[in-house]
């Protein structure tokens, strides 16, 4: 089995299909002007799902479109299935901020898509605009629906919790997801990219939404998914429904991370706060071949020393403290999360 220099395996590959996104959250991608990446520089499908196959060589087994807004990205369903298709593939799932949902759900079903995750970090209208900078949380919810509708499951909300913005709907979210047979996942704010003025008060931990939550029953810890996944499962002692906690701040989980990044114009990335990646467009352009490709991935993977979240917790702890703008990140727009 390929291993990593902490003898880390790599299993879930995630892919952003464009780094274009129709919202502006605050905490995410809170430029105005932002130079997007030229159309002739994103990789195409057939480019994409060569390098899928080959990663799945080094032992993925689960993918995961992502963005960017994946849903912005042209005919996106045509992925879905040549992907979907991929023998040994365990699992493809999408990440989306769910505004195009309703338009798009019959043809990526149709296409072999299973479950997805929405970002929704509000339910009320005033935060919702407030965070995204858009005013779509209807058409958000109504694509909810749509894909509940057509039979994608499990749907996991994803919310991320700013401290004096949105820490007052954790208790709202719960209650909508357990109404409506959801999964929701609480993130702690990252300090993600360069540009969100990330500082350690305005993160709500893990310890303090897991508090909130419990003011709606006794809750029961049932770990991460399959050992490794980021988040912390909890299922509500009578049963009805569970929510999980992504604690990369305050519980680094970089011991069990699987995770490799494919930028929307082709750079291998090892890590979501990677200063930057690994060229494969120029590779895949210049004409190399699969064994060539194969074995670049593999030296990457094998060298693969990142542990940035313990690093930062160690920082946080120490006399000197952790500054966030000190170190220069790839923007989560690039990585999609
Ligand atoms: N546009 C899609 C979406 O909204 O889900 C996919 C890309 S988005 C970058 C993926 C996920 O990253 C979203 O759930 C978003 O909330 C989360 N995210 C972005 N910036 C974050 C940050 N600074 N801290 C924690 N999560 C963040």
């Amino acid at each position: 089995m390929l291993l990593d220099s902490f003898g880390r395996p790599v299993r879930d590959l995630r892919i952003s299909v464009t780094d274009r996104c129709n919202f502006r959250c605050t905490y995410c991608m809170p430029y105005d002007e932002y130079e997007w990446v030229d159309r002739s520089e994103i990789l195409t499908f057939e480019e994409i799902a060569r390098l899928a196959r080959l990663f799945m060589r080094l032992g993925v087994d689960k993918i995961r479109l992502t963005g960017g807004e994946p849903l912005l990205r042209r005919d996106l369903e045509v992925l879905v299935a040549r992907l979907s298709a991929l023998e040994g593939l365990k699992d493809l799932c999408l990440t989306t901020n769910g505004s195009l949902l309703a338009e798009k759900i019959p043809a990526l079903a149709a296409a072999g898509l299973r479950r997805i995750n929405v970002s929704i970090d509000s339910l009320d209208p005033e935060t919702y605009q407030r965070i995204t900078r858009r005013n779509d949380l209807v058409k958000v919810l109504e694509g909810l629906f749509a894909a509940q509708k057509h039979g994608i499951a499990p749907i996991k909300i994803n919310t991320v919790i700013v401290r004096g913005l949105n820490d007052g709907e954790i208790l709202n979210l719960v209650q909508f997801s357990r109404t409506h047979g959801f999964g929701v996942r609480f993130i702690e704010f990252m300090d993600a990219g360069n540009a969100n003025q990330w500082k350690s008060e305005k993160m709500v931990s893990a310890r303090e939404i897991l508090e909130i939550v419990q003011a709606c029953g006794p809750l029961r810890e049932l770990g991460r998914e399959q050992g490794s996944a980021p988040s912390v499962q909890y299922q509500f002692a009578d049963g009805s429904g569970d929510i999980g906690i992504i604690a990369s701040v305050t519980e680094p989980f970089c011991s069990s991370c699987n995770r490799v990044r494919l930028t929307a114009d082709g750079k291998l990335v090892t890590c979501l706060f990677s200063a930057q990646g690994h060229d494969l467009k120029r590779m895949l352009r210049a004409g190399a071949g699969d064994e060539e490709i194969d074995a670049l991935l593999r030296s990457v993977w094998q060298g693969r020393g990142d542990r940035y979240s313990v690093e930062r917790l160690q920082a946080m702890q120490s006399a000197g403290g952790y500054e966030a703008a000190g170190r220069k990140k790839i923007e989560m727009i690039s990585l999609g999360g």
